[in-house]
Formats: C-alpha cells, sequence, structure tokens
C-alpha cells in the first residue's frame, strides 16, 4: 500500500514563515513514492491551498489537510468550522482526535468519532489520532486504550470505516523526542490492524500512521514495519530538509 506522510503544523506559521516552508519543501520534492500532505491552522488553510497551485506539480503532490472540524454542518457553533467550508479550500485530509485536542478541549471518543463522519460527509479523509497517556502506558493500558478509542470510531462510521486513515500516536512520544521503538509501535499497529479485520474485509487497505516524535533518523525503521503505512509528524514537518528527508524514507 502506497505510504502517506503528514505533516501536522499545529499552531505554527505565519504568512511570511507558510510561504518559505511551502515554497523550500516544494522546490525538492520532486515525485514522491508516498502519499504527501499537509495540515495547516486553519486560517492559512487558502494562503496554502494558494501556495500549492503556485508551485509547479505541487498541489497534484501535496495535498492540504485541516487540523480539526466541526461534529456540526452549520449553525450557532462560534469558532467552529465546518467539513464543507473546508472542502471549499480543496482540504482532502483533516485530523481529528488529535491528542492535544482530547487533552485541551475535552474532546471524547464519540466526538471524535463524529467528526470523522462529518468530514466523510464532503469526502474529506480523516486522520483519526488515538493512543496512550504516559500514565496508561506505565499502567500497561496501551491497547486497552486504542481499542477503546477504534471501537467508537468503528461504531459510529459502521461501513464507512475503510475510508479513514488512522493515526497511532503514544502521547508520551508526542513532542518529546521520545519515540516507541519500531517494534512497540508494530505491536500496537497490529492489534488495530486485527481490529479493523473484525469491522471490514477492507482493513488491510487502511493506512495505520505512526506519529510520535519521528524524525529522519528514525524514520526508515518505523516506516519498514509492517503494519506502519506512514508517519504523522509534528515537529519535523516544520523544517523542509527534516520533511523531505521522511518523505525520501517512506
Ligand atoms: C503530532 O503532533 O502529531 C506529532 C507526532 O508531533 P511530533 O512529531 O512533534 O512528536
Amino acid at each position: 500500500m502506497k505510504k502517506l506522510i503528514a505533516g501536522n503544523w499545529k499552531m505554527n506559521g505565519s504568512k511570511a514563515a507558510n510561504a518559505t516552508l511551502v515554497q523550500s519543501i516544494c522546490a525538492d520534492i520532486g515525485s514522491p513514492k508516498c502519499d504527501v500532505a499537509i495540515c495547516v491552522p486553519t486560517i492559512y488553510l487558502e494562503q496554502v491551498q494558494t501556495l500549492l497551485e503556485q508551485a509547479s506539480n505541487a498541489s497534484s503532490v501535496i495535498a492540504l489537510g485541516a487540523q480539526d472540524v466541526s461534529q456540526h454542518a452549520s449553525g450557532a457553533y462560534t469558532g467552529d468550522t465546518a467539513a464543507g467550508m473546508l472542502s471549499e479550500f480543496n482540504v482532502h485530509y483533516c485530523i481529528v482526535g488529535h491528542s492535544e485536542r482530547r487533552q485541551y478541549q475535552m474532546e471524547t471518543d464519540i466526538d471524535v468519532a463524529i467528526k470523522a463522519r462529518q468530514a466523510l460527509s464532503v469526502d474529506i479523509t480523516p486522520i483519526v489520532c488515538v493512543g496512550e497517556t504516559l500514565r496508561e502506558y506505565e499502567l500497561g493500558m496501551t491497547q486497552f486504550i486504542v481499542k477503546r478509542q477504534l471501537d467508537a470510531l468503528i461504531h459510529v462510521l459502521d461501513r464507512q470505516i475503510e475510508k479513514v486513515v488512522i493515526a497511532y500516536e503514544p502521547v508520551w512520544a508526542i513532542g518529546t523526542g521520545k519515540t516507541a521503538t519500531p517494534k512497540q509501535a508494530q505491536v500496537v499497529h497490529a492489534v488495530l490492524r486485527a481490529q479493523l479485520r473484525n469491522a471490514t474485509d477492507k482493513a488491510d487497505q487502511i493506512r495505520i500512521l505512526y506519529g510520535g516524535s519521528m524524525k529522519p533518523n528514525n524514520a526508515l525503521e518505523l516506516l519498514s514495519q509492517p503494519d506502519i503505512n506512514g508517519g504523522l509528524i509534528g515537529g519535523a514537518a516544520l523544517k523542509a530538509a527534516d520533511f523531505l528527508d521522511i518523505i525520501a524514507a517512506a
């Protein structure tokens, strides 16, 4: 299966910095063997859409992604962004349920699943994040937690589960420089794959990304695991050279 490397810029950037970063990535990306996406702050979607269109070939090589979507299609939800609005900016992917949103915005498994359903309603592919906190990891609860998170998604999406991308992100590895070892990550990915197989006969076509301090120096080994089908990249996606190295590894 073709791998996916998706950058998550989080709440970073400025008009000037975005232009430099996108232009640097586009200048050297060539024709990657994997799919590539950059998930940018909502306010910059239009700017980055334009930057990608201006760089020759880039809008066909790099897909645009958002970092969150409303659970609702429209209405009195101040500050939210509807899936239909995202699709007006050629958004192809949308991260949902990132651990930072689960933690700071108290998003529940069901909230996340409903957001994924909203994205799918306008043909945006949700990148649904699952993963255990450090405390849960230390208590040996990793598999219990990720299964619970994926279960809610399967329950809400039913047959549409085959259209999502899953990202396993151990929370203790995000932005910390600590990475799950390739073997540790593979064990969890295999658990998720088995759960997907119980839900759909297309489970082997569903991409399961790894995220959590993926860098140029560990990307190849992580991406070589049989059930790791790409990466969700935070910090390293803000440096063109690092992001390009990870794309090359994939
Ligand atoms: C992320 O934010 O999804 C992430 C994986 O961050 P980092 O690569 O910085 O750990």
